[in-house]
């Protein structure tokens, strides 16, 4: 006999199944994980660029001088290398590189490549390779869709019904959840495994971009050293320096392989 709270788990697992027919299942590029998605890429993009709208418009932004010029620098070849690697998830993306300035060591990127560089992670991310290795990272996020599964998994599906059939009208609890979800209102939940999907999707990727990947260890630990004023959104819940690091160093060969090719070329 099924109770009240079963008989509406039932319902919503019947309504996500219905969802599931246009969107539902994908698969994350470069590692191949499936995942559960019941907001589409175009939707998802929406919210971030009216999140980053928002975002903006409280923050103290930096538009000239040499912070500003080194994030557009690293950033656009951050996304040429994105678009090179992983073309189909970044497809519709309008990428954007903004410089806030506040001390608190962070950064992000919200889906449609909206993103920005606080001026107090510039001055832990002393060399571009570093800067490189950050902004890989968060590039993979969006690539990865970690805040679409998030939300997928988090929310009523009342709720995204409601926000996905208003057409051209945003829930704004969706821009708010879109935000929240990629670090933009200052820490975020990433799990443990989306860290590391990010690790490595951004070393192959600062690694592409011509950026020596080599450079990560020693950065992500002095990261978690010099990390205060604020929860970086990629130390909130990473594992252990150790672990974190044992990982990379797996990862190296192929991330030095991916550069020494890319370093031939031109950027
Ligand atoms: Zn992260």
């Amino acid at each position: 006999m099924y109770g009240r709270i079963d008989r509406l788990l039932v319902s919503l697992g019947f309504a996500l199944a219905l969802a599931a027919i246009p969107l539902g299942c994908q698969s994350v590029p470069e590692t191949g994980r499936k995942q559960f998605v019941v907001i589409s890429a175009g939707e998802e993009r929406q919210l971030g660029a009216t999140a980053y709208t928002e975002q903006l418009s409280k923050a103290k932004l930096v538009t000239t001088g040499p912070d500003f010029e080194r994030v557009q620098r690293v950033g656009k070849r951050i996304q040429a290398a994105s678009e090179r690697r992983y073309g189909k998830a970044v497809a519709g993306f309008e990428w954007q590189f903004a410089v806030i300035d506040t001390p608190e060591v962070n950064a992000w990127m919200l889906p449609g490549g909206k993103s920005a560089v606080n001026t107090g992670l510039l001055k832990v991310a002393t060399s571009d390779d570093e800067l490189a290795i950050v902004m890989g990272h968060e590039a993979s996020h969006a690539i990865a869709r970690h805040g679409a599964e998030r939300i997928s998994r988090g929310m009523a599906a009342e709720l995204i019904f409601a926000a996905i059939s208003v057409s051209g009208e945003v829930d704004p609890r969706l821009v708010t959840a879109t935000a929240a979800a990629y670090g933009a209102l200052g820490e975020t939940a990433f799990s443990r495994s989306e860290e590391s999907e990010a690790d490595q999707i951004g070393l192959f990727i600062a690694a592409d971009a011509g950026y020596d990947p080599r450079a990560a260890t020693a950065f992500w630990k002095r990261m978690a050293a010099n990390g205060g004023g604020g929860t970086p959104e990629f130390l909130s819940t990473h594992p252990s320096d150790e672990t974190r690091a044992a990982r990379l160093e797996k990862l190296m060969p192929q991330a030095v392989g991916i550069y020494q090719s890319a370093k031939g070329k031109p950027q």
